[in-house]
């Protein structure tokens, strides 16, 4: 049986990794399918304490992955598919290659991945010419007008970012203020390639096998139009991925991990989380790494009773 399993490879899940290593637990980390989270989405990380000319994200998470190693971490790039806390003592993971693995104390540091719109014109075109990825997709649409969906730092991000290679940026957001922070909105709104398209939702993408525009619902007049574009990046903020713990942990009601007394403890004694699964409010790589560390010291200190 392990001590302690660590599931996600997020700065959460690394952090909690290089704490619990260095207490000679020898963490398993269990680092999904986008081993790294969503840091490795995420091109230049500016707020990252340390780095003061910035870091790329990728190569941040890798440090931390590679710090986690040096002390003994072992990282599988396995998914969680199943999880059973019932029993006091060993929680039994059951991975996607069917294997089950044992431990005494398990982090959930899953992170929280992208929301979309959920129309089926979205789904339909994703991968042709809908993205929730600038870093990722940006570079498909040099020369070309594309939308971003969104009014919070990732829309402002994405919309900033996406200058680097289209001619122009829409961002179109359903009320008439931004939720994005000031530096962000003063960036983006001070850019001479991005422009806004205010109180309007997006009720469908319109093409036939790529995006050719959208078709638009302003939520004051109740007008609709089409505004045309070659790509549209949704950022909407992000969901908790925890759909695998629902029922065995408790959640709240948009799936995040609930806390107790303050600290990382989960209801279930043993299990642990930290980072963006359990924070509605901050979801900054560094809070992440933070709550990882307390999610590590938290864990030690419970393994030492048993
Ligand atoms: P947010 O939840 O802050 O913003 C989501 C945006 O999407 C809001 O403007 C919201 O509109 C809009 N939205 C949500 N659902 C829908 C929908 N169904 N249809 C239309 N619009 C919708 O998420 P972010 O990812 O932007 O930010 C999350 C956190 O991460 C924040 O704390 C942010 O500061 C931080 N962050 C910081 C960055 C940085 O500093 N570089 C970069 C990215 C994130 P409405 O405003 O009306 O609710």
């Amino acid at each position: 049986m392990e001590k302690l399993i660590i599931i996600g490879s997020g700065p959460a899940g690394f952090t909690a990794a290089i704490y619990a290593a260095r207490a000679n637990l020898a963490p398993l980390v269990l680092a999904g399918a986008l081993p790294g989270g969503l840091l490795t989405q995420t091109s230049e990380v500016e707020n990252f304490p340390g780095f003061p000319d910035g870091i790329n994200g990728f190569d941040l998470v890798w440090s931390m992955q590679q710090q986690a190693e040096k002390f003994g971490t072992r990282v599988e790039m396995e998914n969680v598919t199943a999880v059973d806390f019932s029993a006091p003592g060993a929680k039994k993971l059951t991975l996607e290659d069917g294997r089950i693995l044992e431990a005494q104390a398990v982090i959930i540091a899953t992170g929280a991945s992208p929301r979309w719109l959920g129309l089926d014109s979205e789904e339909r075109l994703k991968n042709h010419g809908v993205s929730a990825c600038a870093t990722c997709d940006g570079a498909f649409f040099k020369g070309k007008k594309v939308a971003v969906a969104g009014g919070g730092d990732s829309a402002m991000e994405e919309a900033l970012f996406l200058t680097n290679f289209a001619a122009s940026v829409t961002v179109i957001h359903r009320r008439d203020a931004l939720r994005a922070s000031k530096i962000m909105v003063d960036r983006a709104t001070h850019h001479p390639k991005i422009s806004f398209i205010w109180n309007s939702v997006i009720e469908e993408v319109v093409g036939g096998d790529h995006v050719e525009g959208v078709k638009l619902k302003n939520t004051v007049s109740g007008e609709v139009s089409d505004f045309s574009c070659d790509g549209l990046f949704v950022a909407l903020g992000h969901q908790p991925a925890t759909a695998v713990f629902k029922g065995k942990i408790e959640l709240d009601e948009h799936g995040f991990v609930t806390l107790k007394e303050q600290t990382s403890k989960t209801d279930v004694s043993g299990v642990f989380a930290a980072g963006d699964c359990a924070d509605p409010r901050y979801r900054q790589a560094i809070t992440a790494a933070g709550s990882g560390a307390r999610a590590a010291i938290d864990a030690e200190s419970y393994l030492s009773t048993l």
